[in-house]
């Protein structure tokens, strides 16, 4: 399938759903607390493959004088996170971006906290968390979910699954050694639950594949997306316990 027509589907799949990867409001609001800002300071944030901007608007609701830049490279997620905004009174604090999270347009040392959930993995997070730390302030946190072996020795299937789709995948202390390297200190890491993919994720995606299936009725590559969508499922739930998101706060030195 071309590449076009992938992204395509993919974003009618997920357009609608609060969430476009694995994670959730309470797993949210924990990483915040773990940066140890304080929520009333004037800070500059930035959410990046913010998706239509659950946890934008969440980090909006919590931190009441952030300014918050949503960036992602498809404008119709940003539409419907605009209007998500609107809607709940807080779009004077949040303004949205079109773009790449490879080249992305912020100043050196200019944002106090970044954020990325579920999509870090697009560039890689050994090369996103050394570009973005130039944009932090000394002293300014980013948090990142990304994908982590839970156990050091998982089974072949899901071994090979992984090393094919995301060679980076590692456990956590790999990923927080590569963190220390690149110039940030731990503040806390957990792993997101099971609920944040089952129920936050994989259920409200598979209760719009009917719809979905019927708006793109007769093309051939709509049935190979829901396929794709089902084995990643099926993967999750009998490998559950050898991989999931780790959440990661660290802190710029
Ligand atoms: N953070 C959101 C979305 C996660 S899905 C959530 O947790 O719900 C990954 C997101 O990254 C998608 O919205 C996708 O459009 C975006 N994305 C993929 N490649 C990107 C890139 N190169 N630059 C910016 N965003 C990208």
């Amino acid at each position: 399938m071309n590449e076009t027509k992938f992204f395509s589907l993919m974003v009618d799949l997920h357009r609608d759903g609060a969430r476009q990867g694995p994670g959730g409001d309470a797993e949210t609001l924990r990483a915040l607390e773990l940066s140890r800002l304080n929520p009333a300071s004037v800070i500059d944030v930035a959410d990046i493959g913010c998706g239509t901007g659950a946890s934008t608007l969440a980090l909006a609701r919590k931190l009441q004088n952030a300014r918050i830049t949503a960036v992602d490279l498809f404008p119709e997620f940003l539409e419907l996170l605009a209007a998500r905004a609107d809607e709940a009174g807080l779009s004077p604090r949040i303004t949205t971006q079109k773009g790449s999270m490879e080249s992305l347009p912020f100043a050196d040392g200019s944002l106090d906290l970044i954020w990325s959930e579920g999509a870090i993995y697009n560039m890689g997070f050994a090369k996103g968390i050394e570009a973005w730390r130039r944009f932090l302030r000394p002293g300014g946190v980013l948090a990142v979910s990304e994908i982590t072996w839970l156990q050091p020795d998982p089974p072949k299937e899901i071994r090979q699954h992984w090393e094919s789709e995301y060679p980076e995948i590692a456990t956590a202390p790999e990923k927080i050694s590569i963190l220390e390297r690149a110039g940030y200190d731990l503040l806390g890491y957990f792993v997101l639950p099971s609920s944040s993919w089952i129920d936050n994720y994989y259920e409200p995606t598979e209760a719009r594949i009917r719809a979905f299936l019927e708006r793109h009725d007769g093309e051939p590559e709509s049935v190979e997306i829901v396929e794709m969508e089902r084995q990643e499922v099926e993967l999750y739930k009998r490998y559950q316990d050898y991989f999931s998101y780790g959440f990661y706060v660290a802190r710029r030195r």
